[in-house]
């Protein structure tokens, strides 16, 4: 079973969380001080609405995929993302903004094309890779941002 040390939003303590119970869609909480831990174990679905809640004010760093449901090198992207949320789970959130549906958002990034990958810490890009890339390219541009 998968089950990685996770640390704790609001004490800092290592938990040992297995991703399979998370997945089945039990929400872990910390074994010291019993806080929620909000663990994604796939991308997460963003939009003009929840974006500052889901995104700028969220306590992991986030890479954003900037994506639309016509454009082929997106879904070619998607099950490497789907891959990087489970690896990642604890460390990065991952998520998907559709820029038809979500011009606002889509507007702040000024894409020239997508897919777009953002790489965001509270709120501030740090990075951003442009076109179809490969999940090691990705992962050497989450790095940085990794705890
Ligand atoms: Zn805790």
């Amino acid at each position: 079973m998968d089950t990685p040390v996770i640390r704790c939003p609001a004490c800092g303590a290592g938990n040992r969380v297995p991703l399979e119970k998370v997945r089945a869609g039990l929400n872990p909480i910390c074994g010291r001080c019993k806080a929620p831990m909000p663990i994604d174990v796939r991308p997460v679905t963003v939009t003009d609405a929840s974006f500052t809640r889901e995104v700028d004010r969220w306590r992991l760093p986030v890479l954003l995929d900037l994506w639309a449901p016509w454009c082929g090198p997106c879904r070619m992207l998607a099950p490497v993302l789907d891959e990087l949320a489970g690896a990642l789970a604890g460390r990065v959130r991952i998520a998907k903004l559709n820029v038809d549906e979500n011009p606002v958002s889509a507007a702040r990034f000024q894409a020239r094309g997508i897919p777009l990958l953002v790489v965001l810490v509270a709120g501030h890009e740090v990075d951003r890779l442009a076109g179809l890339r490969s999940r090691a390219e990705i992962l050497r541009h989450l790095e940085p941002v990794l705890t």
